[in-house]
């Protein structure tokens, strides 16, 4: 891999040596120009924020968190804010670069962006994390706007930590700016069916998919690692459609039962445990059997790398469905590919959430608001359309699907880059 202009190349195998991967393999397949591949391979500017929260009991505690804005050029940046221990600026870059490809493929005028912070929120207290939340956004506020960078929920964030945001940024304007994030809570400005709105993009292009075999939800057996906002909606949309779904899990483990779970119950479950496990009913498998376990569609919703060369063989399913951004890794591409597996890649994938959030940005912005059933109806057009284009992209180029919809999404990007010139 040739290095960035900081003279510098990512760690291999962390998720940003996977995405430039990615992206060397379309810019090639596109026969992209020298320059723009370099231009479009770097993101455009990255703050990096330390700053003090203090704890209940009275010690102030330091804090390191990104911002990252990958591209521009097809309009403001927009991407979810992350809190997990394990977070870094290579991981924030290539989450904001991914962010950029997702937004051209469903085609929605907006570029990527990403943030985090180093923390795992489990361990403090609510209003810990409502501190830490309202100092991050005061940080990014340089660099946040509704007309510049609308972030979103992501992992270990969700309405409740937008409602915080967007009243933080709203107590330095003076006024309220419902649309400087989505995934808000509804009665403060967010859109119906934003919640459940990534699931239902991965239940829709997974319908496509199963459709171009012949089949319906109700030829199949489903498996979901990950049960948080992703993955518990496509388990349950999908179930009720008709599938079977025969695992799940989370951070602390799957549960099985190939006669099929009972996702009320376990919602109810992991409401009242936070966690799948020692759900009746059903046998613990761990989250590596989960990936192997007999299915027809396995649902990647939880982290990145979790496909890799040595799994990827083992894998039983022939839908794999990325509702997680950068779940397999290029070697397990191959391995997939080879075996047959139809791939739907995560910036088609889980393209559903942003483009909800889109549609939440649009309604903040003309506080004029739609129906659940509108929002769902659009949605669904919009991931039907994208399914088929990255398909079409495939089929004229005779590549694999996640090549087909980089080359799709990168071809927009450069071509928005071109149109608006090189500045000055
Ligand atoms: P979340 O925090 O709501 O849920 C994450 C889930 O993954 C939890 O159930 C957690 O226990 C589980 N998990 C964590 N580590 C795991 C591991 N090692 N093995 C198995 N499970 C593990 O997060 P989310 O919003 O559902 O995001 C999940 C993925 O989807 C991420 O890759 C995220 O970037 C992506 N994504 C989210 C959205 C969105 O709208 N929330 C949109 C697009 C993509």
């Amino acid at each position: 891999m040739r290095p960035l202009a900081d003279g510098t190349i990512p760690p291999e195998g962390s998720a940003y040596w996977v995405a430039l991967t990615q992206f060397e393999t379309a810019a090639r397949v596109l026969n992209l120009d020298e320059g723009m591949a370099d231009y479009l391979r770097h993101p455009k500017r990255e703050l990096t924020v330390n700053f003090p929260v203090t704890m209940d009991d009275g010690p102030l505690r330091m804090f390191t968190g990104y911002r990252v804005h990958h591209n521009t050029v097809r309009g403001p940046t927009k991407g979810g804010i992350r809190y997990h221990p394990n977070v870094d600026l290579n991981e924030v870059r290539a989450l904001a670069m991914w962010m950029t490809w997702k937004c051209a493929v469903v085609n929605i005028p907006y570029g990527g962006a990403k943030g985090g912070v180093i923390v795992d929120p489990n361990l403090l207290s609510q209003s810990e994390v409502r501190r830490l939340t309202r100092r991050f956004a005061t940080e990014i506020s340089i660099i946040m706007s509704p007309e510049g960078d609308i972030p979103a929920p992501d992992v270990n964030t969700n309405a409740q930590t937008m409602a915080w945001i967007m009243d933080t940024y709203s107590m330095h304007k003076g006024y309220s700016v419902p649309a400087v994030v989505t995934g808000k809570p509804v009665q403060i400005g967010g859109s119906l069916g934003r919640v459940d709105a990534t699931g239902r993009g991965v239940m829709v292009t997974t319908r496509e998919a199963l459709k171009l075999r012949g089949k319906s939800y109700r030829d199949v057996t489903v498996a979901v690692q990950g049960f948080g906002n992703v993955g518990s909606f496509a388990a349950s949309l999908m179930a009720a459609e008709g599938a079977k779904v025969v695992a799940v899990s989370d951070a602390s483990g799957g549960i099985a039962n190939s006669k099929g779970l009972d996702l009320k119950a376990l919602k109810e479950h992991v409401a009242r445990n936070k966690i799948v496990k020692g759900f009746p009913e059903a046998d613990e498998i761990t989250n590596q059997e989960l990936l192997t376990y007999k299915c027809d569609v396995l649902a990647p919703c939880a982290l990145e790398n979790q496909l890799t060369g040595q799994n990827a063989d083992q894998v039983k399913a022939w839908i794999v469905a990325e509702g997680a951004n950068g779940p397999t890794m290029p070697e397990a591409d191959r391995i997939l590919e080879d075996k047959g597996v139809m791939l739907i890649p995560d910036i088609l994938c889980n393209a559903g959430g942003v483009t909800a959030s889109y549609f939440e940005w649009v309604q903040d912005l003309q506080s004029f608001f739609w129906t659940e059933a509108e929002i769902n109806a659009r949605l669904e057009r919009i991931m039907a359309e994208a399914f088929h284009a990255v398909m079409a992209e495939a089929e004229k180029r005779k590549v694999g699907r996640r090549v087909a919809a980089q080359v799709l999404a990168i071809g927009r990007v450069a071509e928005a880059a071109t149109l608006r010139g090189i500045y000055p």
